[in-house]
């Protein structure tokens, strides 16, 4: 069965870690919308251009521009064989529209697993977060040596702050998650696609709860 996985969760909930999981173990596509704007903007594309001072200030770049980028990305043969989507969809608009495109390719999503993490929890994690500008894993600063540079450990790159990890970005990002993203827990569960589990765990643990949901 080809896998069609979205992961829903506010800024700092495990989406990133997990969907890296996810491709390694069942070799499907990580799709992270956030990745491919940032990597935009580093190549200072038109959409990198368009999408910077949305995501500086941690607003969401606007549903149309979104659309596009995703329409364009997954339209492509690499995904035949399945993808997990990370930060995408993100508000109802972007549902919506996403479900009209995969009945158009004769696809159907297997399942929206909806990571819930508190708010201590995710405060904690994004202001820790450190990650690598080149290959784009994430590291929290608890696990790193905080005598020496804060290098990654894949490819030796300094690891960076996101610069909407700085607190005024992050209060706006939760704000935009809870109008615009939360919403779509019910617009999955009415589709009885939505997965709930408990993300504030351990990698490996919050890991084996998804492994159980695809066995
Ligand atoms: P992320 O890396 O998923 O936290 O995304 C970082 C930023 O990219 C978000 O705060 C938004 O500004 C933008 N972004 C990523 N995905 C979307 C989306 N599906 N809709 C709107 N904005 C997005």
């Amino acid at each position: 069965m080809v896998l069609r996985l979205i992961l829903l969760g506010s800024p700092g909930s495990g989406k990133g870690t997990q969907a890296r999981m996810l491709q390694e173990g069942y070799q499907i596509v990580h799709v992270s919308t956030g990745d491919i704007l940032r990597r935009a903007i580093q190549a200072q594309t038109e959409l990198g251009r368009l999408a910077q001072s949305y995501m500086d200030d941690g607003n969401l770049v606007p549903d149309d521009v979104m659309l596009r980028l995703v329409k364009e990305t997954l339209d492509a043969p690499r995904y035949e064989a399945g993808y997990v989507l990370d930060g995408f969809p993100r508000t109802v608009p972007q549902s919506t529209a996403f479900e009209s495109m995969l009945l158009q390719w004769g696809a159907a999503l297997t399942a929206v697993i909806s990571l819930e993490v508190n708010r201590e929890v995710l405060i904690h994690r994004l202001s820790g977060r450190r990650v690598c500008p080149e290959c784009a894993t994430t590291y929290h600063i608890d696990q790193l040596d905080p005598s020496g540079e804060l290098r990654c450990t894949r490819d030796g790159a300094l690891l960076v702050q996101r610069k909407d990890d700085d607190a005024q970005a992050v209060a706006i990002r939760f704000d935009a998650f809870e109008r615009e993203t939360l919403p779509l827990k019910q617009f999955y569960r009415d589709r009885g696609l939505l997965r709930e589990i408990d993300g504030s765990r351990a990698t490996g643990e919050v890991f084996k709860d998804i492994q159980r949901i695809l066995a």
